[in-house]
């Protein structure tokens, strides 16, 4: 079930319990800012979420509150992933979902990385 945005950070979310460790997760990439791992139900032949450290649960909370450092520093993580992953030539796709009507079901922000074949266009 898609979450409500409203709702204070759940600390109990399944990326938060991957963030502490309590979890396991197939990790790409780690660094202070951000944490990036293979999605357990990957839609495309490389699909990688890619998450910041703080408790944020969407892209305006975290615009709003993190201090620049982390912003950079999680934008920086998701460019770095796709360096590693060998995915900027011949390219790749970003997708954040948030709140209800954007489908997120998991409440601590992430974004997705999808490669490894040509994705089609999702607008026209
Ligand atoms: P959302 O719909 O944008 O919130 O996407 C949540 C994503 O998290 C989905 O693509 C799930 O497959 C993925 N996911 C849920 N639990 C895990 C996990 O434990 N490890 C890796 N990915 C997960």
């Amino acid at each position: 079930m898609a979450i409500d945005p409203r709702e204070p950070y759940d600390p109990d979310n399944i990326f938060a319990k991957i963030l502490r460790g309590e979890i396991p997760c197939n990790k790409v990439y780690e660094d202070d800012h951000a944490l990036a791992f293979h999605d357990i139900a990957p839609q495309a032949p490389v699909h990688v979420l890619v998450i910041p450290k703080g408790e944020y649960v969407s892209w305006d909370d975290f615009s709003a509150r993190a201090p620049e450092g982390e912003i950079a520093g999680f934008i920086r993580a998701v460019g770095h992933v796709a360096r590693e992953l060998d995915l900027v030539d011949p390219g790749y796709r970003l997708l954040a979902n948030i709140g209800a009507h954007g489908g997120q079901e998991v409440p601590h922000l992430h974004v997705h990385l999808f490669g490894g074949k040509p994705l089609g266009r999702m607008i026209s």
